[in-house]
């Protein structure tokens, strides 16, 4: 690992102004379940590392019923599983938790982190960047894309985006709080995630001197939702494909939906068309068929990925079914 300053504040204000405004310089620190892995393989070299532990006011989980459910960014993955409110509330939250394998993850990683965790993609890990090329060509469309986009993935970023739990709180319409040096700013969740289209750009539209400070969730009653996700096998491991789903009824009419996508773009991908396929319609095993279908309508597989599409069909089938 290259040698680095570790810089250890106690308040958001000091945190932000230890943080470069170049990425590259300085890397702000988490649960390091993700960031540690980078460092010792070369792929990010901070000069100067800012860990968040200390910073008491990034922590805790507060539901104002009816309302809205605060996490601040450094709440572990256990404390959310842990949390009663949490748990009576938001069960899609604990099921798109509990389906990440391994304890010493969920022991350590955070909810910050687990939105700001870099791609799993091969050719990022082994220091191509995050559009990688070769003789002007791309090299993920061109190389081993199995594991790639099978949406927006015309460009040289067709890796996907990591988080399996960010589908899941984009579809209940979650907001980030974002803090720098211009004070703090809200965004809807989903603009937190972008694919980078210049070298030097990230994934994230957090500034390299900004901290994700909180996820905020509206809470309403009577939303039902689910996740479904693929998964090669019960290990340690991401999923292929997921859909994150929340359907608010009427009866068993569809009054609104949001599906969103996850492991198919380099964004958490919302399928517009999959939501027209609902709404207005009778919760059956026939709706959610044709929602499945209508969400792979503008797919466009790689060489070595048409089996996501699929699957696909399958995980919004079934994120619905399970919704129901
Ligand atoms: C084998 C394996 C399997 C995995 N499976 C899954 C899975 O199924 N689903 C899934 O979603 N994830 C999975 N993960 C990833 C795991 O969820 C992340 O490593 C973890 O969430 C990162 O959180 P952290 O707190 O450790 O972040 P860190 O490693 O500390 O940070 C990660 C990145 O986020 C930035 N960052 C973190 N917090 C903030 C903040 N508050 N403000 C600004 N920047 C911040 C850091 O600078 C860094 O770039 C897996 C990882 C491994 C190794």
């Amino acid at each position: 690992m290259q040698p680095f300053e570790y810089a250890s504040p106690t308040s958001r204000s000091e945190a932000v102004r230890l943080l470069s405004p170049r990425w590259g310089e300085t890397e702000a620190l988490a649960g390091g379940t993700d960031l540690l892995g980078l460092m010792k393989d070369y792929v990010c070299t901070p000069k100067r590392v800012v860990s968040l532990k200390r910073i008491a006011d990034l922590r805790g989980i507060h539901l104002v019923p009816g309302k809205e459910l605060r996490v601040g960014a450094m709440t572990t993955y256990r404390e959310l599983t842990e949390n009663e409110s949490v748990r009576r509330h938001f069960p899609v939250l604990i099921q798109a938790i509990e389906r990440i394998r391994s304890e010493q993850l969920r022991n350590m990683g955070s909810i910050g982190g687990g939105m700001l965790q870099r791609p799993r993609d091969w050719y990022f890990r082994l220091g191509y960047g995050l559009l990688p090329e070769k003789d002007g060509q791309a090299m993920i469309a061109n190389g081993d894309n199995r594991y790639a986009a099978i949406f927006g993935n015309s460009g040289s970023a067709s890796w996907v985006s990591p988080s399996t739990i960010a589908p899941a709180l984009i579809a209940l319409g979650a907001r980030a709080a974002l803090y720098g040096p211009r004070g703090l700013r809200v965004i809807d969740l989903d603009r937190l995630f972008t694919t980078p289209a210049q070298p030097g750009e990230r994934e994230h539209t957090l500034r390299p001197n900004e901290i994700l400070t909180e996820i905020i969730v509206p809470h309403r009653e009577g939303i039902r939702s689910a996740v479904y996700e693929v998964r090669q096998k019960e290990a340690s491991d991401y999923p292929l494909v997921l859909a994150a789903v929340t359907l608010e009824l009427r009866g068993r009419s569809i009054r609104s939906a949001r599906v969103i996508l996850g492991q198919v773009a380099p964004v958490p991908w919302p399928s517009h068309e999959a939501e027209s396929a609902l709404v207005g319609k009778t919760l059956n095993e026939e709706t959610a068929e044709a929602a499945g279908e209508a969400a792979v309508t503008h797919a466009t597989p790689l060489s070595m990925n048409r089996y996501k599409v699929q699957l696909t069909r399958v995980a919004v089938k079934r994120a619905i079914l399970e919704a129901a």
